[in-house]
């Protein structure tokens, strides 16, 4: 099979919203009146974000989910998206799993391919994804990592560090129970995009993030951003990591033994986690806890922004713990 009848087969797909999809030299995307376009990409290399043996299907969901988590972080309703794939030879039964992990989330977003390109190489993934925001009076509706005031709430969505752990365990760093790495790994193969949160935070948020590399080092990026700083209740960040639940409801199967510090360093530093981390005024708790039914995501108020630049941490009994807890970096 050709470069061609594998982008027919796999990756053609009649077009819906595009004013031209796959097939010319490029694709032709009709904004609306009164938007903004979001746009990002993300890239998934073999060996650095994913192991050779990953199941295809989870993989395909992956690339597009990370993608998909950067647009619902600016607040933009996904549309459109393009992927350029390197692929060591043609094997058929991998790229079958692969679009249909893909394009299965794709739908599940109306989020259609409109092209890409393709070539032979070391397993490579990239997708730049294109979304929606609008602009109201003049004012663009995306959420930004800029707009962090004093005194605003900070909340993260969903659950953290149980990505983390299965990486671990799949390294062969942690001995973790078979059934607790089968959920963990879950989260780490195939994350939910937090796209309908995302929508519903518009003028409600003041500025949010994805986290990927990890919450505080994405938080510091947010802090960065915005001219701020921020406590975090690490304890309650903690609580957040699905596997520390079941582990509390201990038998045999779920049960971890892990220090409070390697608890906290899954939350605080584990990465992967695709939750949307934002803030919000203390007046608009309302519009949050509606934001978070509205999306059907779970919320939880994690800490306060504070004029003083930095990042504090404190446990359950306020008092300060050290900050120590560093996020991924490809080059550090
Ligand atoms: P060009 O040589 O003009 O860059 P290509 O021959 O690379 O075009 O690709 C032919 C068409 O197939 C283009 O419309 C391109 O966007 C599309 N395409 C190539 N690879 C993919 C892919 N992996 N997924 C979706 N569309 C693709
Ligand atoms: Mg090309």
């Amino acid at each position: 099979m050709g470069e061609f009848d594998l982008i027919a087969r796999y990756f053609k797909r009649p077009v819906r919203r595009a004013a031209l999809g796959v097939g010319d030299d490029c694709a032709l995307l009709q904004p609306k009146a009164n938007t903004q376009m979001a746009i990002s990409s993300d890239m998934l290399v073999q060996g650095r974000h994913f192991f050779a043996d990953t199941d295809p299907r989870a993989l395909g969901h992956k690339a597009l989910a990370v993608n998909l988590s950067d647009l619902a972080a600016c607040g933009a309703q996904p549309l459109a998206f393009t992927l350029a794939l390197a692929l060591p030879h043609v094997d058929e039964a991998w790229l079958a799993a692969f679009s249909q992990g893909l394009l299965a989330l794709a739908d599940a977003h109306g989020c259609e391919l409109i092209g890409g390109d393709t070539t032979a190489g070391p397993l490579n993934i990239c997708i730049t994804v294109f979304g929606e925001v609008p602009v109201l009076a003049g004012r663009s509706l995306a959420l930004l990592r800029s707009g962090a005031q004093a005194d605003d709430d900070l909340y993260v969505s969903g659950t953290l560090g149980d990505a983390r752990l299965a990486l671990e365990g799949l390294q062969g760093k942690l001995a973790i129970p078979q059934e607790l790495l089968a959920r963990a790994q879950q989260r780490l193969q195939q994350p939910t995009p937090r796209v309908a949160l995302g929508l519903a935070l518009r003028g409600v948020a003041s500025a949010a993030i994805d986290v990927s590399d990890g919450l505080l080092g994405d938080l510091r990026h947010l802090l960065q951003a915005s001219g701020v700083g921020a406590t975090v209740e690490a304890d309650v960040a903690t609580s957040l990591i699905a596997a520390s639940a079941y582990s509390i409801r201990a038998t045999g199967d779920f049960y971890l033994d892990l220090t409070a510090t390697q608890w906290r360093t899954l939350a605080l530093a584990g990465g992967d986690d695709y939750e949307l981390l934002f803030t919000a005024p203390a007046r608009l708790r309302e519009a949050v806890a509606g934001a978070a039914r509205h999306s059907q995501t779970a919320v939880t108020r994690i800490g306060h922004i504070e004029a003083e630049p930095g990042l504090r941490l404190i446990d359950r009994f306020g008092q300060s713990l050290p900050n120590s807890y560093a996020s991924f970096d490809h080059f550090a």
